[in-house]
Parts: structure tokens; C-alpha cells; sequence
């Protein structure tokens, strides 16, 4: 590390051109695998930094590669670059101008961010070996590091360990939030299909009544978590949908229940899926009624290495203070499709404070959500530190 590098914090420029690139994606959200104005974006500005730039990997993925010294270590840095089908709120001027579109993750901040420290490592890295920048699409998918990974991602663009940040509301602005170990949980959806007997409301012997079957099972289901794993494991079964095909005075033939599952850990997965199997065939076959169980894995466990996890720590604190930096975060039960890079490769997942109030502390996923940008120097400085402390 020189005593001459010049951090983006200190960079008027590129703290301002940073901030132009946010508020121009904010402007122009695009979904999963359809980043294509987006990824353009991006691989423009790479290659006008001076990086070789590689697009259409998995879909709208794009790779920039940053070369230095005659090191033969790598490490992959990503952002991820989807919003969401959410129908914006605000009124200030860098408002999604994409009706029904909006960056409600902050995915146009790390975008940005990243894009600086690649400005930034270009310009005055002092590195020995190849950063490889990866801009993902469709994380809220939970597909686009899949479909990044299958194209060949890992065989074509070698690395040692692969690092992410996700902006956190309600984390006091700047603040670190790092966890060693399971930080993100997976997400598994089911759908049970419960197929009863349909008959008039006033002749309920006629019929094998789905909802009330439906209704034993959603009461059952929550002994799922409670009583049949440890206690001391984390796992949440949320049922979020009850659809019949009855109306006011006909009892429906049909019921389906549809919800989602979060847990840390494929063990835990299959118990839950097979318990809530044998839940359901149960109650049906109690009332003589028939169903179908089906139950999908959608995200994977993000999971970080020691290793990985101790160096994005330590950048975290020289950087922004002990003080802010909270070590062994509690994990979250949402989900991030960085998990599955983290299948292949060692590395680690951080978070980083959007705000504790004011506009910053408004919810992911929320239509009044807006990234902070004064995270932008923060995530670029910090992606620089990390790529001199690990490539000397
Ligand atoms: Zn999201
Ligand atoms: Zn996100």
C-alpha cells in the first residue's frame, strides 16, 4: 500500500462522476437478464478506464479485467446490476424514469461503486496480479451468478476468492456489518395443492371440505420449525398465500397454499421439506382428501470463508474505525444469490450502513427506498483497499 494512493474519498471527481452513473441507472431500471442498457453502461466505462472487458456472460453479465505487475493471483470483486417491478415513490429528479421499474436494492449504487474503485485501481492501483470485476444480472432472481457461473465464469476468469457488498437501512451510514460463517440464509418455495370435494355451503356432508383441510395444515405446519429441528438452528416457514376456487355459498373442491422457506443449511432443508410432506399427505389423508407437494430450492446459503472474511474485515476497520464496524453480525433470513459464488469459491459477503434514519434507513425493497450516495467514496475506497492489501 503507497502513501500516494490517492482514495477515492479524497477524489472530488470521481465522486461526482460516481454519483452521475447512480442517479443515471436510478433513472433507467431494467430486471433480471434484462440489463442490457445497463451492462452497455457499464462495459463502456470499463473499457474506457483501460480494462479488458468481456460482455454477455450469462445473459447480461459483463467481466472487466484489471491487470498489474507479473503476479499470477486474482480476485473477483462483484456487483450486481437488476432492479425491481416496483413502482417508484419518490419526486426527486433522478427518479426511475422506467414506469413500474425501480432500484429498490441499491443494485445502481454497487453498480456504481464498483465501476469507481475500477476507475480508481486503473488510474493509481498499486496492485501485483488481475482484478476481475464481475457485474452480475438478475440477483433478485436468485439466477444471474448461476447463469454467470454455467458460461463459464470461474474457467475463464481464474480467481482466488471472490468478494461482495450489499447496502443495509437501518446500519448508521458508512458502518460495517461483516459475519464469518453463514450470513444470508437460502430460500426454498413449496405449493400444496389440496383437491377436496366441491358442494353447496348448506350441504357440507356432501363434500370433503379443502378449506378446513387447508386450515389444519397451515396451523400444522408451524410445528415444523418449533418441533422437529434443534432449537439452537435458524429456519423460518412462512405460508403467504391462500387461494380457493369457491365462492360465497359453494364450498370449493380445491385449495392451494404456497409460501417460502429460509434456513441455513441443506440438512435443514431436506428435514423441513420432509416434514412438511408428511404433514400435509397426513391431514389429507385424515379426510379423505387428495394433494400434491411440490418444493423448489431457489437461493443457496451464502456462506463466508475465515480467511476472506478476517482480510474484508480488517480493510473494514482501517478504514472506516473499529468503532463502526460490527464483527460476527447476526445472519439475516433474507436471501442473496452471491451464495452460489460462494459454492465455488472462498470469499466473503459484507454489508455496509445505509442510514440509521432519514431517507437511508428506508427499507430494500420498499417504493421509497433510494441508495445513499454517500456510500459511493466508502464502497470504492474500500474495494481499493481490499484488491492492494490482497494482491501486494
Ligand atoms: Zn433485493
Ligand atoms: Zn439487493
Amino acid at each position: 500500500m503507497s502513501e500516494q494512493t490517492n482514495t477515492p474519498a479524497q477524489n472530488a471527481s470521481l465522486e461526482q462522476a460516481m454519483r452521475d452513473w447512480r442517479h443515471d441507472f436510478h433513472q433507467h431500471p431494467e430486471l433480471g437478464f434484462e440489463e442490457n442498457r445497463t451492462a452497455a453502461k457499464v462495459a463502456q466505462l470499463l473499457r474506457d478506464f483501460g480494462l479488458e472487458v468481456h460482455e454477455g456472460i450469462g445473459g447480461t453479465g459483463v467481466v472487466g479485467l484489471l491487470k498489474r505487475g507479473t503476479g499470477n493471483r486474482a480476485i473477483g470483486l462483484r456487483a450486481d446490476m437488476d432492479a425491481l417491478a416496483i413502482a417508484e415513490r419518490n419526486s426527486f429528479a433522478h427518479r426511475s424514469q422506467n414506469p413500474g421499474k425501480m432500484h429498490a436494492c441499491g443494485h445502481d449504487g454497487h453498480t456504481s461503486m464498483l465501476l469507481g474503485a475500477a476507475r480508481n485501481l486503473a488510474e493509481t492501483g498499486q496492485f501485483n496480479g488481475t482484478v476481475i470485476f464481475i457485474f452480475q444480472p438478475a440477483e433478485e432472481h436468485g439466477r444471474g451468478a448461476l447463469a454467470m457461473i454455467d458460461d463459464g465464469l470461474f474457467d475463464r476468469f481464474p480467481m482466488e476468492a471472490v468478494y461482495a457488498l450489499h447496502n443495509l437501512p437501518s446500519l448508521p451510514t458508512g458502518h460495517f456489518a461483516i459475519k464469518s460463517g453463514s450470513v444470508m440464509a437460502c430460500e426454498d418455495n413449496f405449493e400444496i395443492i389440496i383437491r377436496g370435494k366441491g358442494t353447496h355451503a348448506a350441504l357440507p356432508h356432501l363434500g370433503i371440505d379443502p378449506i378446513l383441510i387447508g386450515a389444519e395444515i397451515v396451523t400444522a405446519l408451524q410445528s415444523v420449525i418449533s418441533r422437529t429441528f434443534n432449537p439452537t438452528e435458524n429456519g423460518v416457514l412462512s405460508v403467504t398465500d391462500f387461494a380457493t376456487n369457491g365462492l360465497r355459498n359453494v364450498i370449493p373442491d380445491q385449495v392451494i397454499l404456497r409460501g417460502d422457506t429460509r434456513s441455513f443449511s441443506p440438512d435443514i432443508q431436506e428435514l423441513i421439506e420432509r416434514t412438511m410432506q408428511r404433514i400435509a399427505a397426513g391431514i389429507c389423508a385424515a379426510h379423505g382428501a387428495e394433494f400434491s407437494f411440490s418444493y423448489s430450492r431457489e437461493f443457496v446459503a451464502t456462506i463466508n470463508s475465515p480467511a476472506e472474511t478476517e482480510a474484508a474485515l480488517a480493510v473494514a476497520q482501517e478504514l472506516a474505525g473499529a468503532d463502526k464496524v460490527i464483527e460476527d453480525a447476526k445472519p439475516i433470513m433474507a436471501s442473496e444469490d452471491f451464495g452460489h459464488m460462494l459454492q465455488h469459491k472462498p470469499g466473503c459477503y459484507l454489508l455496509l450502513g445505509n442510514g440509521a434514519d432519514g431517507p437511508g434507513s428506508v427499507g430494500l425493497h420498499s417504493p421509497d427506498y433510494d441508495f445513499n450516495d454517500e456510500l459511493l467514496p466508502v464502497g470504492a475506497a474500500f474495494w481499493s483497499r481490499l484488491v492492494e492489501n490482497q494482491l501486494p
